[in-house]
């Protein structure tokens, strides 16, 4: 069987890896060197889960801050169970490791599907790539979807920058609202830079007031998971980003997106339904949190940040968000 994979992010990758020891698997990745837009933020548990090597990990989290006006929470994460990454470096060796597993990679754009073929634009040629399954890895903008005349992912868009001038040790948090908006705001440690986002271009300018810094922020969409997104249209499966798998509130998605394309990879190895599999595992999880979400967007925020003191509740969510 032949599976073209479009995207060499996470979600690709880990597909390309679990398949290719089975089946003739081809990933498809556009740049060469894509350095996504990330606060690089992922559960320390993925590297023991995946396989993925812990030379990746740039920094090694037991505690994360939440601030809201003059409350500033320090959050104990019951050991080293956050880390970050860099994402090009990450997403590279994801790739290697597929390549290791079998997958044979091709540098070049997925520009549309024609009669089961897919349609590479290479540096310097046009393939037709035979596909019996094509899965869709290719981001919150998908082409493939585009291709396929499937809804958009709803996305919400965040602005984000890289600056030396405010040094964190640690993911912070703000939560504000006129800094951290619908959602929140942060700041995440990466070597010597710090990588900071938030939701809108006021908020963001707010941050940077806040902060005491200038930086000119870049927007990007990320996913705003919400029930019934298509996940698969016959032979072609989405997972990641191209399928909504963003987890709402705290806004992981790169833990989900290998989490769902292992779970994927398994359900074309067992030939189970794959959406009927997803929910399974996610739709309760997800569901939750985007009650949570709602809430977060009302005034109970402030008195959240403050419960946050209590190691009971620290407990709780942490237990929750990272599940240590
Ligand atoms: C500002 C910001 C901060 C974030 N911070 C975090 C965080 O700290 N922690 C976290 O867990 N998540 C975070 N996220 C979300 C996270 O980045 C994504 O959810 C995650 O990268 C999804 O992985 P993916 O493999 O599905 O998609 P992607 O990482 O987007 O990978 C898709 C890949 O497909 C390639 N591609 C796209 N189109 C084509 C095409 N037509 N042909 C060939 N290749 C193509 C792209 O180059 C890319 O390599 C953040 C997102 C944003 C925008």
């Amino acid at each position: 069987m032949k599976i073209v994979i479009i995207g060499g992010g996470p979600a690709g990758s880990t597909a390309a890896r679990k398949l290719a020891p089975f089946y003739h698997v081809t990933l498809i990745q556009d740049k060469l060197d894509f350095d996504k837009p990330c606060g690089g933020g992922i559960k320390t548990k993925a590297f023991k889960e995946f396989d993925i090597p812990n030379k990746l990990i740039k920094h090694s989290l037991d505690h994360v801050i939440m601030k809201y006006k003059n409350t500033t929470v320090k959050v104990d994460l019951n050991g080293k169970n956050l880390s970050i990454v860099k994402r090009d470096e990450f997403d590279k060796k994801l790739r290697d490791l597929a390549q290791q597993a079998g997958a044979k990679i091709i540098y070049g754009r997925f520009k549309t599907v024609k009669n089961n073929k897919a349609i590479i634009k290479t540096d310097n040629s046009i393939l037709n790539l035979d596909y019996d399954i094509l899965i869709a890895a290719d981001g919150v903008n998908s082409t493939v979807r585009k291709a396929l005349n499937l809804p958009k992912i709803p996305a919400t868009i965040t602005h984000y920058a890289r600056i030396d001038q405010y040094k964190v040790q640690t993911c912070e948090f703000f939560f504000d609202f006129d800094i951290g908006g619908e959602y929140y705001a942060w700041a995440f440690p990466h070597e010597n830079l710090t990588h900071i986002g938030t939701v809108s271009r006021g908020n963001f300018e707010n941050l940077c007031r806040y902060l005491n810094v200038k930086a000119k922020p870049k927007g990007y969409k990320i996913p705003t998971w919400q029930e019934n997104i298509i996940i698969q249209k016959n032979n072609v499966y989405f997972v990641g980003d191209a399928a909504g798998q963003v987890m709402p509130l705290s806004f992981e998605g790169i833990y989900y997106a290998i989490k769902s394309a292992d779970l994927l990879a398994n359900c074309i190895l067992e030939n189970k339904n794959y959406p009927n599999e997803w929910n399974k595992r996610f739709f309760k999880e997800f569901s939750l949190m985007k009650k949570l979400e709602a809430l977060n967007k009302t005034f109970i925020r402030g008195f959240v940040v403050k419960a946050h003191k209590l190691k009971l509740i620290q407990k709780f969510s942490v237990k929750m968000w990272l599940g240590e």
